[in-house]
């Protein structure tokens, strides 16, 4: 899909790799969408988009919940036209207690807004598409979603169930012209990756420090995503960034096996 004169939307785009797409398909010609729960963050984006000549909005919403997420393509359809592209990014990162010290509650948020708010937005996202004709979807999972973490197992299970929710729905490029693949970035130096840094103790952080040339910037995260945009020929598949290390798409996923009958 060329992006020049399509119509956005990224969530998460207050900060970090949303931010980051949002520049970059706002300086290749899209208009944009920007949502976050985040407001300063939201409107500086769009600050940031304006200052470089680009046109952009900002929706405050949370993607758990489902108002707000019907309201947030509603609202790109009423100001830009309709929705072409859609980068469902919003994330979260809980890193302690470790798994499973502490409470349900301090792992369960990562499931809310890392796999629910990316089901809710392409449930809501398709719907805008179909009206359109057709569309491009790509969710931002994470290397963790295609291998084991010890660390934090749930942040694992949210982002792998990603990476198979876009595999499963590879069908639709033929259906319905909408194609939806996935990021999967190792380390990406972000605001995500800052906080981590303040907890951890001063050894760690040393030694996270002396890593950093092994994180990638959201730029090239932001290239990816826009090189998923732009081939046609992509569907279903989860492509991996790891910093100093080329590009590594999945497979083709195989055809949707009927479910047998009861
Ligand atoms: P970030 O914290 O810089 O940005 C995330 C943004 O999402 C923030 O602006 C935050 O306000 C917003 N957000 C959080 N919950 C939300 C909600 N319920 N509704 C709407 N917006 C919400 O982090 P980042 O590193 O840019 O992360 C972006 C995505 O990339 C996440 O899905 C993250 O899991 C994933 N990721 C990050 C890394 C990394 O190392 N930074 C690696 C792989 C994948």
């Amino acid at each position: 899909m060329e992006i020049q004169g399509k119509a956005a939307l990224i969530t998460g785009a207050g900060s970090g790799i949303g931010r980051a797409t949002a520049l970059r398909l706002a300086n290749d010609g899209a208009t944009v969408v920007v949502v976050d729960i985040d407001e300063d963050g939201g409107r500086e984006t769009v600050g940031r988009i304006e200052e470089e000549g680009g046109r952009a909005a900002f929706v405050r919403a949370d993607v758990t919940n489902p108002d707000d997420v019907r309201a947030m393509v509603a609202f790109t359809e009423e100001t830009f036209g309709g929705l072409d592209i859609l980068h469902n990014n919003a994330g979260i990162f809980s890193v302690q207690p470790r798994f499973p010290d502490g409470e349900p509650d301090d792992w369960l948020p990562m499931l809310e807004v890392n796999l629910r708010g990316v089901v809710l937005g392409t449930f809501y996202g398709i719907e805008a598409m179909r009206r359109r004709g057709g569309g491009a979807i790509v969710n931002t999972a994470s290397l963790a979603g295609l291998v084991g973490y010890a660390a934090n197992p749930v942040y694992c299970a949210s982002k792998g169930g990603v990476v198979l929710f876009t595999a499963a729905l590879a069908t639709l490029k033929d259906e319905l012209n909408i194609r939806v693949n996935c990021v999967c970035p190792g380390v990406v130096d972000t605001p995500m990756v800052d906080r981590l840094r303040e907890g951890m103790p001063a050894s760690l952080k040393e030694a996270v420090r002396r890593g950093q040339g092994f994180a990638l910037a959201a730029e090239e995260v932001a290239d990816a995503v826009v090189g998923l945009i732009e081939d046609d020929s992509l569907a279903g598949r989860a492509l991996r960034i790891i910093a100093g290390q080329p590009r590594a798409l999945s497979e083709t996923p195989p055809p949707a096996q009927a479910m047998p009958a009861l």
